[in-house]
């Protein structure tokens, strides 16, 4: 399950979209200017994005500028009417990771942001297998995270979070370090930060007050604590 934001401005392929994912159980959003794109990547938990380049305030090669300008790491697929290799290769410099020609296969977009989607959590699943602390279970094949063997619903960005802090238990990780590792630098900041922390405690810690799995270091970072 992801969260996928669609920037396009043609509500019928909005819809298009939206049932496509909904099939592959991913939350999809749907908006229809560049700069409500820009701010709900900039705000909001997201883990990849459908972007058309024509749109009504400004053109889309714009909108990944913009994104990239804060996160180096979000996966960024273009689907277009354009059909010309030059904006094709506008786009991939720019650091679009894929690009799809309109009219498009539903099947085939889907195949292409499930192997999206893969590639940007390659690292965390080559790391190594299972990972056990307390009650708390990270199976990184499966991409999946139990608590109590029951299997817990976390975003592809709370996952990569838990992942930094899993990876380096009993250490003090600052906020810089975690945003660095998860969104690419200055891709968040301590106040975004706090924001997830709060939701993965709110799924993880049996009382989320009580900080036993996840602490804060006021003015620090975080630390995953061995149980
Ligand atoms: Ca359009």
């Amino acid at each position: 399950m992801a969260e996928i934001l669609i920037i396009e401005d043609d509500k019928a392929i909005q819809n298009l979209l939206k049932i496509a994912l909904k099939r592959e159980k991913h939350n999809a959003i749907a908006v229809p200017c560049a700069k409500d794109g820009i701010d709900y990547a900039l705000k909001s938990p997201t883990d990849l994005i459908i972007l058309d380049l024509g749109l009504p305030d400004m053109d889309g090669i714009n909108v990944v500028k913009a994104v990239r300008n804060f996160n180096e790491k979000m996966p960024i697929i273009v689907v277009s009417a354009r059909s010309d290799e030059q904006e094709k290769i506008k786009c991939l410099d720019a650091g679009v990771n894929d690009y799809v020609e309109k009219p498009f296969s539903s099947a085939e977009l889907m195949a292409r942001i499930r192997a999206a989607l893969r590639y940007a959590t390659v690292g965390e699943g080559a790391k190594s297998s299972v990972f056990v602390n307390g009650n708390l279970k990270i199976d990184y094949s499966a991409h999946s995270v139990f608590v109590n063997n029951k299997e817990i619903h976390l975003t592809n960005l709370e996952y990569k979070v838990l992942c930094t802090l899993a990876a380096n238990v009993g250490k003090t990780l600052t906020h810089n370090y975690i945003i660095t590792e998860v969104w690419g630098a200055g891709g968040n900041d301590a106040n975004g930060l706090r924001v997830f922390m709060a939701s993965i405690r709110r799924k993880i810690e049996k009382d989320p007050y009580t900080q036993e799995l996840i602490r804060t270091e006021v003015g620090v970072g975080y630390r995953m604590n061995k149980i």
